[in-house]
Order: C-alpha cells, then sequence, then structure tokens
C-alpha cells in the first residue's frame, strides 16, 4: 500500500505535540499527530490534573510568551466549551537578598505583572498555616494559577481532530527517514509528510538518534507527593490558599512548589523541582525517594498543617537541558525537520505558544518570538546525518 501523505507529522501527543497539530490544523495543513501509547497515558510527562500557571519568570522572553499563551489558553478554553484554568494566585518565597528571588522580583517589576509584596509582619495573616523561613521575602503574583492538564490536553487534540487533524495513537515511531519528503514508520505504517515535528519527550533523543542528533537531555523521575491537611481545607482553593514556589530552600538545591488542595480533597500537591535519572521506559525501577525526603522535611519546618508523609505518590518525568531552556529548532542539517524538547519541568504553561512557535518553524515561516535561547546550537551538539 502507498504510504499515506501529510502537509506534516508530528511525533508525540503530550501537551507539546498536541498543540502543534493543533495549530498546524488550523493553518489547513494536513496533520498527522503520532503516539506510540494508546490515548490518553500516563507514561511521559503531561498528564495528571494540574499544573502552575505563571509569569513570574527571569527572563523577559519567557514573560512575553507567557503573556500570549494566556490569551491562546483562554481561547482553547471558548473553543472547547471547558475550564482549563483556575486563578488562585502564586506566593514565590525565597531568600530575600538571594540570586534567584531578586531576579525574579526584578524582572516581575520591570515587566509590570501585578504582584503584592508581603511584609513579613503581615505574612502569617496573609498565609496562614505557613512558616516564612527566617531571611526570606515573599510576593503574590495575582494572575497566577491552576491548569487543568488532562483536561487541556484532551481539549487540544478535540479541536486539532474538530479542524480535520488525524490522531494515531498505539504506534511508536520506529524509523524515521529524513528527505524533502520525510517518511515516517510504525509498527503498523508508513507515513509521508513535507515537514516532520519531533515532541516526543523524554524519548526525544530515541527519536533524534534515527536523524543523526543527541542533545544533552537528562530524563529523571519525580515523585509527586500529595500531604494530607491535619485540618480538612486548610490549605484548599475553596479557602483561596494559593499556589506557592519556594526559591532556593534550606532543605535542598532546587525549588519546592506546591498548589492547593483540590484534585484530591484534603491533600495538597507538593513536590521537589528535580528528580533521580532515569531511563524513560524504566520508571517504575527507579526508586530513589531522596527528593520526597527533602519535601518532608521542608513540610515539617515551613507548612505545619500538613502531615510530614506523602499520603499519595505518583510519577512523571522531566527531560531537562543543562541551562533548563527548552528547545525549538530546526534540525541543524535537515530544514524540515522540527525539535520541541528538553521542557525541564516547566513546559506545560507555554503549550500553546511553544505549539504556536513550533508550527510557524514547520511551515517555515520566522517565528513569532526570538528563540535564540532555545537552539540546538549552543549545546554545540554535532549533527552526523549519515546516521
Ligand atoms: C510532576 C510534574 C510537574 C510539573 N509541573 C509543571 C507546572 O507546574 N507548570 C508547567 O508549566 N510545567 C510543569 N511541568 C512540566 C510539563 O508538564 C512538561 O514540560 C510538559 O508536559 C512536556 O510535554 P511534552 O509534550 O514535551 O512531553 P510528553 O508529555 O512526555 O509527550 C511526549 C509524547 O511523545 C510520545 N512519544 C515518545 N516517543 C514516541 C515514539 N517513538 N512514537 C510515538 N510517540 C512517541 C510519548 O509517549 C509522549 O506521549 C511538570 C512536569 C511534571 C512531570
Amino acid at each position: 500500500m502507498a504510504p499515506e501523505e501529510y502537509d506534516c507529522i508530528v511525533i508525540g501527543a503530550g501537551i507539546q505535540g498536541s498543540f502543534t497539530a493543533y495549530h498546524l490544523a488550523k493553518h489547513k495543513k494536513s496533520t498527522l499527530l503520532l503516539e506510540q501509547f494508546a490515548l490518553p497515558h500516563t507514561r511521559g510527562s503531561s498528564h495528571g490534573q494540574s499544573r502552575i500557571i505563571r509569569k513570574s519568570y527571569n527572563e523577559d522572553v519567557y514573560i512575553h510568551m507567557m503573556e500570549e499563551s494566556y490569551e491562546l489558553w483562554s481561547l482553547l478554553e471558548r473553543e472547547a466549551g471547558v475550564a482549563l484554568h483556575r486563578h488562585t494566585g502564586l506566593l514565590v518565597m525565597g531568600p530575600e537578598n538571594g540570586k534567584d528571588f531578586q531576579c525574579i522580583k526584578g524582572s516581575v517589576e520591570k515587566n509590570k505583572i501585578p504582584v503584592v509584596e508581603l511584609q513579613r509582619h503581615e505574612f502569617s495573616q496573609r498565609i496562614p498555616n505557613v512558616n516564612l523561613t527566617e531571611g526570606d521575602a515573599a510576593f503574590v503574583e495575582n494572575t497566577a494559577g491552576i491548569l487543568y492538564a488532562d483536561r487541556a490536553i484532551r481539549a487540544a487534540q478535540m479541536i486539532f481532530q474538530q479542524h480535520g487533524g488525524v490522531i494515531k495513537d498505539g504506534q511508536k515511531v520506529l524509523q524515521i527517514e529524513p528527505g524533502s519528503m520525510v517518511t515516517v514508520s510504525t509498527g503498523s505504517g508508513v507515513y509521508r509528510a513535507k515537514s516532520l515535528v519531533i515532541t516526543a519527550g523524554p524519548w526525544a533523543n530515541t527519536l533524534l538518534k534515527h536523524v543523526g542528533l543527541q542533545l544533552p537531555l537528562k530524563v529523571v523521575k519525580i515523585n509527586v507527593c500529595y500531604w494530607k491537611e491535619k485540618v480538612p481545607g486548610s490549605y484548599s482553593l475553596k479557602n483561596h490558599f494559593p499556589c506557592f514556589i519556594q526559591l532556593q530552600p534550606k532543605e535542598a538545591e532546587y525549588d519546592i512548589y506546591g498548589i492547593p488542595s483540590n484534585e484530591y480533597p484534603g491533600l495538597m500537591k507538593v513536590c521537589y523541582h528535580m528528580g533521580s535519572e532515569t531511563d524513560p521506559n524504566e520508571r517504575d525501577k527507579q526508586m530513589d525517594k531522596s527528593d520526597v525526603d527533602i519535601v518532608s522535611r521542608y513540610i515539617s519546618r515551613c507548612f505545619p498543617g500538613l502531615e510530614p508523609e506523602p499520603a499519595v505518590v505518583e510519577s512523571c518525568l522531566y527531560t531537562v537541558t543543562p541551562d533548563h531552556h527548552f528547545v525549538l529548532d530546526h534540525h541543524p542539517t535537515f530544514n524540515n525537520i522540527v525539535i520541541g524538547a528538553g521542557f525541564s519541568g516547566h513546559g506545560f504553561k507555554f503549550g500553546p505558544i511553544v505549539g504556536k512557535m513550533l508550527s510557524e518553524l514547520s511551515m517555515g515561516q520566522k517565528p513569532s518570538y526570538d528563540l535564540s535561547l532555545f537552539s540546538t546550537g549552543r549545546f554545540h551538539t554535532h549533527s552526523r546525518p549519515n546516521l
């Protein structure tokens, strides 16, 4: 049988691939979205009920991208007729004179993001049940909140299909042959397209091997922990408790973040922003719980209203670049192959705008934002096209 032909093939139906496909279909490009697992699944990085959405970032480009991302999330809410976002505010805490807190505060002020600074004497009134660390300062970003992740991904895929897009799940891509028409083979079919977008999350390097490229990506397992409230409701959405980020906690090198209790009533989600390296196919063999211990010690110290033992532990994967910035670029040799990878545990909120830019790259258009921060060239990787 002759291979099916499309304008574009997108590999990987996580949030980034789903939004890339969504934008391509809206531009009337015939698009195939291939996914190795039956949808929906919980083996990658985009599953689960909640993600934080915020504008507080050090780098202007992320802040500018988030301005548009918020608009695109609202557009998807209207198109799909579902609520995907809930406003909660984001409490940012960190050492007052520390580099991270100073940078983020500076860039929030520069970009006029609405925030409320909390003085130490008013902190406990405004944020009950949290101990602000000695030497830490705090502010609340008003516009931040929660994205309903599983619902969001379903909505993007639904609108993609309404615009004529084709999803084939349970089809693992086994081979890619570059060319003016790229050929992609799965266990069940062969497909050809003028352009290819690879958004394979933790499996990015497995796929990039087929096109002679390897990126310095580290895949880590995150233990997604939910902690029981001693008094039900004390850290809940109903009680207007915000999402939070603790920069430079005393317990460890990376940040700790949390989402008010909602998805599992009485349980608040609090996680460490790093985990232990793993092979994505062997995620459940990675049993290291040192990230859970870090959060437990932090909770004992700063969240006295939570039991310091997790009540529920789920798993998710980060794909981390050395500088924690994304990869959004053309393949260095094959211009009609586009890569979205290395979202380093903070990519979900950018889904709509990342998808827009990957679709622009794949259609040969100038991307809406300066993508130099996200280039493959920054790693000095060498493409070996004949592999
Ligand atoms: C615990 C946790 C908390 C997070 N919190 C936040 C947050 O608060 N805010 C935020 O903005 N971000 C957050 N993130 C990060 C965000 O969720 C990720 O950056 C984002 O989901 C990455 O999406 P992706 O599409 O790149 O990857 P994935 O969702 O992993 O999608 C890749 C897809 O490609 C498929 N695939 C791979 N290989 C093949 C193949 N050979 N053939 C076919 N299909 C293939 C996979 O099966 C998978 O479905 C968090 C992540 C985790 C794990």
